[in-house]
């Protein structure tokens, strides 16, 4: 039988309401046979999410804090969801263990991962399903990472004998049975692991947006869903800030050609994004979709007979090594290149990077260019087509925004222009225009 893997985030189960109306999504295709959901996230933006509480109330008992004010306000979710939906676990019992084993020093992952735990469990009963601890099915190694050999082997002994169930996200056990979690946002990635596991023709994933827009809508105004997106290309916009999914849930699906589907659990009618292996069809002179991040610095360096120095870039680029810093661009010319770092790697490391490639590299001149935003055009139509590129740059000519750098990576799948920051806004919504048709 065809299965589906569906997998609900923390705001599709912050309360009843929501919990409705999953129900109501899971009983209308009876593919749904896999259920992978988040622990509650927040109901309104001032909200808290329960896996944040979880954390810190580890905290607190690590540094001898009390933390009971934090934990009611994980009781109160928990038991007012039990008492709307009319379950009949007796969750007040899981909370008081769950209490004494923060008391007693639980471990981190332990104490984040019963989130999911206490939520799959009511909605295992609400759903009428099953409920099978990722425990058992997600094997992690000693040292934190997922044991892959084990995992599917478990997977494939302990759910071939269930045909519906619930099975907590974000979490699994190492072989000396201790919990051990993924990294924030992981219960995209159990999701995406049962997907294989199971051989799911689909992996559903829930939550509260239709999928991936074209562009950010806190900066242009509607921008129109994105129905179809490759692998390749949501590596592009989610490196470039587009986050709806966990960029390593990718990983266990796409080798097995299982597409993935975003799909809004507020919104159930539209259709959401598919992320494929390859699209249907690619249109040419289409771009997919356009996504920055301001706050970059440019280390430009020039030198004379650069082009024939063996070595020079290897020497510029041992400095940034030895200084751990790691960079995302590097455009060059004959005598020339630039280095595109994230502020954020940068620190205060700036004075002694310099310093270090004056002395060792000798430059004609370097020059720092701080407050630099970057913006990617992506898609895989443009590689067979003329004229995107000159699309892309008449479009922030037309709106009069300087271009400070260009780039294309080889795989000609994005282009990526160097602006301002403060023209960082502008430059998306003058490209989203002149490719929004
Ligand atoms: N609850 C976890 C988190 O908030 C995992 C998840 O929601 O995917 O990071």
């Amino acid at each position: 039988m065809q299965v589906k893997v569906s997998k609900f985030g923390g705001s599709s189960l912050c309360d009843s309401g929501q919990f409705q109306k999953v129900k109501d999504i899971v009983l209308s295709d009876d593919m749904r046979c896999y259920i992978v959901p988040s622990a509650p996230g927040k109901r309104s933006k001032s909200d808290y999410k329960i896996t944040d509480l979880l954390y810190l109330c580890h905290e607190h008992v690590e540094k001898s804090l009390p933390f009971d004010e934090l934990f009611k306000l994980i009781e109160e979710r928990y038991i007012s969801l039990c008492s709307e939906l009319k379950l009949s676990i007796n969750m007040l019992e899981y909370l008081k263990i769950l209490k004494k084993k923060i008391i007693d020093g639980a471990s981190e992952d332990y104490v984040a991962s019963r989130g999911e735990y206490l939520n799959a469990l009511m909605l295992a009963e609400y759903l009428g399903y099953e409920f099978v601890d990722a425990a058992e099915l997600i094997v992690f190694t000693k040292d934190g990472r997922l044991d892959e050999k084990a995992t599917y082997a478990a997977i494939e002994i302990r759910l071939s004998k269930v045909k519906k169930a619930v099975i907590p996200g974000f979490y699994g056990a190492s072989g000396d049975g201790k919990i051990r979690t993924f990294s924030r946002g992981g219960s995209d990635i159990t999701g995406a692991i049962i997907a294989k596991g199971v051989g799911a023709v689909v992996y559903e994933n829930w939550t509260d947006v239709s999928g991936f827009l074209m562009a950010d809508p806190s900066i242009v105004n509607n921008p129109k869903p994105i129905k179809e997106v490759t692998y390749k290309e949501l590596r592009e916009l989610s490196y470039m800030g587009a986050h709806v999914f966990h960029e390593e849930a990718v990983f266990p699906v796409k080798n097995e050609g299982i597409p993935i589907n975003i799909k809004n659990t507020n919104k159930p009618e539209e259709k959401g994004t598919f992320i494929l292996n390859d699209k249907i069809e690619v249109k040419s002179g289409n771009i997919t979709g356009i996504a920055g991040k301001k706050d970059f610095t440019v280390i430009a360096i020039e030198k004379t007979l650069m082009d024939k120095d063996i070595g020079y870039c290897r020497r510029v680029l041992t400095v940034l090594e030895s200084n751990c810093v790691a960079f995302e661009h590097m455009p060059s010319g004959i005598d020339s290149i630039s280095l595109v770092i994230d502020d954020s790697e940068l620190e205060n490391k700036t004075d002694k990077i310099l310093e270090e490639i004056e002395k060792q590299c000798n430059p004609d001149s370097i020059i720092v260019h701080p407050n630099m935003a970057l913006i990617a055009v992506v898609g895989e139509g443009m590689i067979k087509t003329r004229g995107v590129s000159a699309r892309v740059f008449s479009s922030l000519e037309k709106d009069n925004i300087n271009i400070r750098m260009i780039n294309q990576g080889s795989s000609e799948m994005s282009i990526i222009v160097g602006v301002e920051n403060e023209d960082f806004e502008s430059a998306i919504r003058a490209v989203y225009k002149a490719f929004e048709n």
